[in-house]
């Protein structure tokens, strides 16, 4: 390009920051590439109730680089939300969800699963966000009261009001709202009674030492005891030990996620986990 000041040129030079720039213009290059070639795939981790019995899952995307192998989302939904890519890649999020949803209705043993979709801020605030999940949902078949969206916080940083009228059509379609990561972001108690959710997530940097860290325990009751007290259920995050989900189930915590249940595998793997427990449980030893 002969414009000295093109796109991708800098106004001043900077190695480092140019560096920087290419490897984001890269990795941009990289994603769209990986969503035109279908190298993404969802995992999916077993979500608990008080006596251990799985629920749900939560779909976790994964990126299977030809060369790099699999990449976490830490690595990449950053890129991809600030580049606009997270919109039609979590489009093909939700759509793969909803066909895991109908396959789970077709065999009794999953019918009664839901499945927690993560939806980032860029790609609840399109416009049209509400009416592509209800067509979708509508496409595949899948039934809405078994499909849930975790939202963060910061989704609420920008225009509160559409977002809060989101989730009631949403909510009002059967689609269960939770909040992602509660107590790490801008948690306004303000918003929160106004919000149309039926679940606060408990971040796992306050289940990680809850056994040790008083702060941590002290923040865990407040928010089960806010989530009990607004009629919420709460879900515990990052569950790895013995220890933290007794802790956890004194305080009152009913539902649980974490490694000590199960670590994100993939649909296959979750679901013979599932048939594998139920067939267990129909020939007792
Ligand atoms: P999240 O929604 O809070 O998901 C939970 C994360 O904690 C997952 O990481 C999961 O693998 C991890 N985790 C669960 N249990 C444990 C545990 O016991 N110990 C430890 N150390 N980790 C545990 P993952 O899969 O790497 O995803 C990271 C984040 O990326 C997610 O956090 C979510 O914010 C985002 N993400 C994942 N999939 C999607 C997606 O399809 N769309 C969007 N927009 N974001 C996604
Ligand atoms: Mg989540
Ligand atoms: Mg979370
Ligand atoms: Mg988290």
């Amino acid at each position: 390009q002969a414009k000295a000041n093109g796109r991708n040129t800098m106004c001043f030079f900077d190695p480092a920051m140019q560096a920087v720039v290419s490897a984001r213009a890269a990795l941009d290059g990289d994603l769209r590439l990986a969503l035109a070639q279908r190298h993404f795939e969802l995992h999916y981790q077993p979500q608990v109730d008080a006596e251990g019995r799985i629920t749900g899952a939560e779909a976790l995307l994964r990126w299977q680089h030809p060369q790099r192998g699999m990449v976490a989302p830490a690595e990449f939904i950053g890129a991809a939300e600030s580049s606009g890519l997270i919109v039609p890649l979590g489009a093909w999020v939700l759509e793969q969800a909803c066909a895991r949803l109908v396959a789970w209705q077709q065999q009794p043993r999953l019918a009664q699963l839901s499945l927690s979709v993560n939806v980032s801020p860029r790609q609840f605030h399109q416009p049209d966000f509400v009416e592509q999940a209800m067509a979708a949902l509508a496409r595949s078949g899948a039934d809405p009261r078994r499909l849930k969206l975790e939202l963060t916080e910061s989704l609420l940083l920008d225009d509160v009001e559409a977002s809060i009228e989101k989730m009631s059509r949403l909510n009002a379609a059967g689609v269960g709202i939770s909040l992602d990561d509660f107590g790490t972001g801008y948690s306004s108690l303000t918003y929160l009674k106004r919000l149309p959710i039926y679940q606060l997530k408990i971040d796992r940097s306050f289940v990680r030492d809850i056994v040790t860290s008083p702060a941590d325990a002290a923040i865990t009751r407040t928010i089960l005891t806010l989530a009990d007290s607004m009629g919420l259920s709460a879900m515990a995050e990052g569950v790895e030990t013995e220890e933290q989900r007794h802790f956890l189930n004194r305080q009152g915590c009913r539902a649980y996620q974490g490694y000590l249940f199960g670590k994100p595998v993939t649909a296959q793997q979750f679901e013979q986990q599932l048939l594998d427990v139920a067939s267990m449980a129909a020939c007792p030893s």
